[in-house]
């Protein structure tokens, strides 16, 4: 018989744990589902097992995961790690591949606590052997205390500076910050200032972290354009102009970083509305004040709802599961009031810090040669080429191209090939849309799908 839950939660991070252990408090039965093998989602990625002196190096806000993971653990909560939830349906039935075999289970609702992927950075050489992306290399700090050695960071976002700062504390800094934002940018971003000031401890912080890289000796450079990587089977150097100048730094590690966006993946395949947000650049699901997406008892927390950070990720979880308790007639909503203020507090940050560190135009407005789909290896210029002949959205483009096709499912090139479509057809993205999701959300081995654990197959088969 499948297993059924009043809750079944989808990630581990801050908003997956606050909301799991907010509905057990509340007498729910709940599952949390994640992929990684121990809690803590990308930011406390490692917590549990983390050394003093690894706490020490990631910092106060690292730390910050530990007795939030603690409070989930004593929370009656039921824990399911390594967990790769593959297909959602709409009667909320989760299907996940856990230890080579799949099971499912069903809940009343579901939380989707997904967070964030990384902005794909389609650039010249951007896919060869040696390029990543900067939380690649924090996850390989975070998980395994390894530190790459010379690499180069390029892009923008608070995510290089914070890696490039654990990077000198580790000992290890990084050889040069190629930045990408444009001069101009924080002119703009600065009728944002004032609201960001109720939260000016993240920018005190920012400016520790750039007072922290420079005083190590790091090389940075500011106003980057035309930045690509080169290589012929793996990555050699960055070449970029900054200054008015050409410059070409020689390195086998290159970290590409543009910001983080809502991984949709859940929402979309459940068929959910999503709006584009254009402070963000990104689709993000529309939800009310509780979290609620337009399709029946699914319901988003954390970064998946739109880029906000780990502290308010989870306040949304706990607001996501009071909620969902109230309606179930426990708990009480007291604090509620307090919970929606602190989130819109800890959002007066997100204008500011979104305007100065929006995309790269270039990586927005990739060159016709640039590679954009990496499974499929599909570049700009034959995206654009497949909407002249007539693909008018996503969909079409995959069909022309096998573009989103691969093993990614789009996850990767999804946004880019949006932005393309609609800049070749002068259309917003709201009316260009995103790729149609389909299951499986990630790659899984076929005997991973057959080989669906005995009693749900029997279920399956009657159904
Ligand atoms: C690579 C990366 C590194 C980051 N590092 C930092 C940092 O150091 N400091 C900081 O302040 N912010 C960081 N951020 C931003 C950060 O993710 C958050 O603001 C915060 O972690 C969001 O919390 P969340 O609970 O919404 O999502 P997350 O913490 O991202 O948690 C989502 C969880 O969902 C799980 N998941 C996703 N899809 C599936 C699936 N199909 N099946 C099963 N499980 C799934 C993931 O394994 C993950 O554990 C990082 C973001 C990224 C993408």
């Amino acid at each position: 018989m499948t297993r059924q839950f009043d809750v079944a939660v989808i990630g581990a991070g801050p908003a997956g744990l606050a909301a799991a252990t907010e509905a057990a408090q509340s007498g729910l039965s709940v599952a949390l589902l994640d992929e990684q093998q121990a809690p803590g989602g990308q930011i406390y990625r490692g917590i549990e097992t983390a050394s003093a002196a690894r706490l020490k190096l990631l910092g106060a806000d690292y730390a910050e995961g530990r007795p939030l993971v603690e409070k989930f653990r004593a929370s009656g909560a039921e824990y399911m790690p390594g967990s790769l939830v593959w297909n959602v349906t709409i009667d909320k039935v989760v299907e996940f591949s856990r230890d080579g075999a799949s099971s499912r289970i069903r809940a009343d609702a579901i939380i989707v606590a997904t967070g964030a992927l990384e902005r794909p950075c389609p650039l010249p050489g951007w896919t060869l052997p040696g390029v990543t992306t900067a939380g690649a290399l924090q996850i390989l700090l975070k998980a395994s205390g390894i530190v790459q050695e010379d690499a180069v960071l390029t892009g923008s976002g608070p995510l290089l500076w914070l890696l490039a700062s654990q990077m000198v504390d580790a000992g290890v800094p990084p050889r040069a910050i190629v930045e990408t934002v444009p001069n101009g940018r924080l002119l703009q971003a600065l009728p944002h200032l004032p609201k960001a000031l109720w939260q000016r401890s993240y920018l005190f912080k920012g400016l520790s972290m750039v007072r922290k890289v420079r005083r190590a000796g790091v090389l940075i450079y500011r106003n980057a354009t035309g930045v690509a990587v080169e290589g012929a089977t793996f990555a050699t150097a960055l070449n970029f102009t900054a200054g008015g100048k050409p410059h070409r730094i020689e390195t086998r590690t290159i970290a590409l970083h543009q910001g983080v966006v809502p991984n949709q993946q859940v929402t979309r395949l459940l068929r959910c509305d999503h709006v584009w947000d254009s402070s963000q650049h990104c689709f993000r699901p529309v939800i009310d004040a509780y979290g609620a997406t337009s399709a029946d008892g699914v319901y988003v927390a954390g970064d998946g709802a739109g880029i906000g950070g780990a502290k308010a990720a989870a306040i949304q979880g706990q607001i996501v599961a009071i909620g969902l308790a109230l309606r179930a007639g426990r708990g009480n909503g007291e604090r509620l009031a307090h919970l929606h203020s602190a989130l819109a507090k800890e959002a007066s940050v997100r204008p500011f810090l979104e305007t100065l560190y929006a995309p790269a135009p270039q990586i927005l407005s990739p060159a016709d040669d640039t590679l954009v789909c990496r499974c499929e290896e599909i570049t700009a210029g034959s995206i654009r080429e497949a909407v002249r002949l007539g693909a008018p959205g996503p969909n079409q483009v995959k069909s022309f191209l096998r573009a989103g096709m691969g093993p990614c499912q789009g996850r990767v090139c999804g946004l880019a090939v949006s932005a393309i479509i609609g800049e070749e057809r002068g259309e917003t993205p709201d009316d260009v849309g995103y790729y149609r999701i389909r299951p499986p959300l990630k790659p899984l081995l076929l005997s991973e799908i057959a080989n669906f654990a005995t009693s749900d197959a029997q279920e399956h088969a009657t159904e």
